[in-house]
């Protein structure tokens, strides 16, 4: 490297120390903070557990019965839901310095509003499930969620914690009647429905669910239809509509573009295929969203582009997961 070569190099380097700590993309940040904690040690499954320790350790909460109805309303051949996890600034638990909240503050100031704006031309209703102190953060997100008067709130935590972290099954308890109780009062119902934050269950989560009597929960992954929740070899009463992680931004995008699926075209590629299969199956299709994740511009406009795309096939039913969960609760059993 020649001198003057050496001297531009360095002269780049300069510019580019001095661009990098204003810089706002979470590159530039210190590694967002996992929404989880470190989870309770349960007892592993492990070649030397007998077959009653393993049927115990997987018995919590497994698939039950299918509830997927010999037909969906109006003879409809598919359910949709379209939902949105509304963590925004609080999976900055762990680091919350202004830029990294900033980068959730989005999803209240610009992203839930944006798609507040795309269901109501799409005429389309949606469930949200809310950390009860993202709604004291930004009341204005949930009048405006339940102006539209089409939409369901569900619980998604105090804070947003991770359950399994929280490590006492009283405080867990107190826990969840308090996200219960501040989203009956903020939203004047009594929701119906939970996830749980980062899809997180403790040994002791879903006893808690049922005792709650909520009528569903929307954590678990083992199908791609309802299905009754079976716990410890008794079926619960609790209906689960199971999540997908690949019908989740989250996983492609991150807290933002991190690399890993830069192209929100593809991500709708495989949405797309994963309705195209759940419409073929008769089953339903479930789509899980964050407002400051997946309401980005170049994203949301794939969001609307899917719900086109599914509109424009004939029998479907756009639904909340209330709506479904109370559906399918009526089918007899067989
Ligand atoms: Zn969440």
């Amino acid at each position: 490297m020649n001198r003057s070569r050496r001297r531009l190099t360095c002269a780049a380097a300069l510019v580019l120390i001095g661009w990098l700590p204003g810089c706002s993309s979470p590159r530039a940040q210190p590694a967002p903070a996992s929404p989880q904690q470190p989870a309770p040690s349960v007892p592993p499954i492990t070649i030397d557990s007998t077959e009653e320790q393993i049927r115990q350790a997987v018995g919590t909460a497994r698939f039950g019965r299918k509830l997927t109805p010999t037909a969906w309303p109006n003879g409809a051949r598919v359910a949709v839901c379209v939902t949105f996890d509304v963590d925004n600034e609080l999976l900055q638990r762990a680091n919350p310095l202004p830029v990294p909240l900033s980068v959730g503050e989005y999803g209240a100031t610009t992203a839930v509003p944006r798609i507040l704006d795309l269901l109501d031309r799409q005429q389309v209703p949606a469930t949200f499930f809310m950390p009860a102190m993202g709604i004291m953060l930004h009341p204005e997100m949930l009048s405006s969620i339940l102006a539209r008067q089409r939409h369901e709130v569900g619980v998604h935590g105090w804070i947003h914690e991770f359950w399994p972290g929280i490590g006492d099954a009283a405080k867990e308890e107190r826990m969840l009647a308090k996200d219960i109780d501040y989203l009956t009062k903020a939203t004047g119902r009594r929701p119906v429905g939970v996830r749980a934050p980062s899809s997180g269950f403790s040994p002791q989560t879903f006893d808690l669910i049922r005792k709650a009597g909520f009528l569903y929960d929307s954590s678990l992954l083992a199908a791609d239809e309802p299905y009754e929740i079976v716990s410890n070899g008794q079926p619960s009463g609790v209906i689960e509509l199971p999540i997908a992680e690949v019908s989740n931004d989250y996983v492609y995008y991150g807290e933002t573009a991190n690399g890993a699926m830069p192209s929100p075209d593809a991500v709708f590629q495989i949405y797309k295929a994963e309705f195209d299969l759940a419409y073929q199956e008769r089953t339903m299709f479930i789509l899980t969203q964050h407002p400051h994740v997946g309401g980005r511009r170049s994203r949301i406009v794939n969001l609307d582009r899917l719900i086109t795309y599914i509109k424009s096939k004939p029998g479907v039913w756009f639904a909340t997961m209330e709506q479904v969960a109370n559906f399918v609760k009526q089918q007899p059993r067989s």
